[in-house]
Order: C-alpha cells, then structure tokens, then sequence
C-alpha cells in the first residue's frame, strides 16, 4: 500500500497579516449580480455579505436581517443622519444604505466582505474607504438578454420591469467607474472570474502587512 506524503508547510519567517477586501459588485438588476454574490459566498463560507438597510418591501422569500433590513422611511432618516450608514442611495424612490458598524469590524478582524449595491453607493464607499474598495461591474451580454431574463421574474408586474429596463440604462452608463468588468454569458465563467478577482485583491501589495519586514529578514 502506498502512502502519500506531504510537504511541511512553511511558516513565513515574519507573520503578514492582511486587511480585508471590501468587494462592491454592481449590475443592472437581472445581470446576475446576486447569483455571482450567493455563489462566492457559498464556496466560502468566511466571506461576509455587507446586509443593506432597504425602506422598500420584503419580496417573497426574503427576510429581515439576512436579505436586508427592512426599515421605516423615518428609521432610514434617522440612521442617515446619525451616521450610522456608510453611504446611502435612493433608488426607484426607496432608500437603500450600508450599515457602517460590521464594515468596520469586519476590516479590523482583516476579513472580506461583499457589497451588492449601486453605482451611487460605490463611488460613495470608495470615496469613505479607497485602500478597501475593489470593485467589479457585471454586464449581461446584450440589452436583449437582459430584458428577456427580467421578463422571467415572476415577482415584478410589466410597469415595474418597464421601470427596471430604464434604470438598468442607467446603472450600466457607470460600468467605467468600476475596477474590473465581468460580462455575464455563461454563469459558471462569471462566478470563476469574480472569485479570480477577490483572490487577486487579497494579493495587493498594500494590502498585505508584514511583508517590509520579511523581506528585510531575508537580508533583502
Ligand atoms: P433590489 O430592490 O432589487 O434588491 O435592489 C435594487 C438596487 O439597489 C440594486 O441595484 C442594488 O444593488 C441596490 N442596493 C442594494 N443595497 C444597497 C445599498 O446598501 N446601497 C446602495 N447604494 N444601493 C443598494
């Protein structure tokens, strides 16, 4: 019988730590945004998701506290005007805002997170947090394809996909706002080259702490 043997793995002579990735996908709505978000999550379990506070209506299946928290117009003022978000948008009249405490935390404990939000919450959180923010816009193939996979949610009536085709217009005129740009042909491709660019962020030579200091211990 035959027995394999692996190498002892090699302890960096100087610790290096890292700071967290703070990865924002944004997309037309029926790009695949979510989908591509669900699917780096479920391969690692580590990554936290970035839970937005919503004034719009829980939609069937979601739940408070895991898809959104769903808030009062009232209590989104408030926690706006407190500071409690990190950035904040309206979009289609509603108010949607990323909760700033478990980013912070999150950071400090040199873990990643994920931000499904719109371009208006990008340019703000990039602003708040540029060492952070990697981020990587999510095209469909054609305007076509887009519209044909909003047609398939059941959950909108025509007026609001009519809506929804219009502000998918205006969130992709902002693709070039964005790091890195995945167009969304075949699922499995996409979630590929999205999990390719968060390891590729977590290598950023900024990111990375300690390394100054093994390589000096190299005599370097
Ligand atoms: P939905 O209502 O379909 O869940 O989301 C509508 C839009 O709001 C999507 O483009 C989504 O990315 C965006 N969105 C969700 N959460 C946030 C947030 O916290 N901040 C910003 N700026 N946009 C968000």
């Amino acid at each position: 019988m035959s027995q394999t043997f692996s190498p002892p793995r090699a302890t960096p002579a100087v610790p290096v730590r890292r700071r967290g990735v703070c990865l924002v996908i944004s997309a037309p709505s029926g790009a695949g945004k979510s989908t591509i978000a669900n699917a780096l999550r479920a391969s690692e379990p580590q990554l936290l998701h970035s839970v937005s506070v919503t004034t719009r209506q829980p939609r069937p299946g979601e739940s408070d506290g895991i898809h959104y928290h769903f808030r009062t117009m009232e209590e989104f003022s408030r926690m706006a005007e407190a500071g409690e978000m990190l950035e904040w948008a309206t979009v289609f009249g509603r108010g949607y805002g990323t909760p700033r405490a478990p980013v912070e935390q999150a950071l400090a404990e040199g873990r990643d997170m994920v931000f499904d939000i719109d371009w208006q919450g990008h340019r703000q959180i990039r602003a708040a947090l540029p060492a952070d923010v990697v981020s990587l816009f999510v095209l469909p193939p054609s305007i076509a394809e887009l519209e044909r996979r909003l047609n398939g949610r059941a959950s909108d009536e025509a007026d609001e996909i009519a809506r929804r085709m219009q502000a998918a217009r205006d969130e992709i005129s902002h693709w070039n706002e964005f790091d890195h740009v995945i167009i969304n042909s075949e699922l499995d491709q996409a979630i590929a080259e999205a999990r390719a660019v968060l390891v590729a962020a977590r290598l950023q030579r900024h990111r990375q702490i300690g390394l100054t200091d093994l390589v000096a211990s190299f005599g370097v």
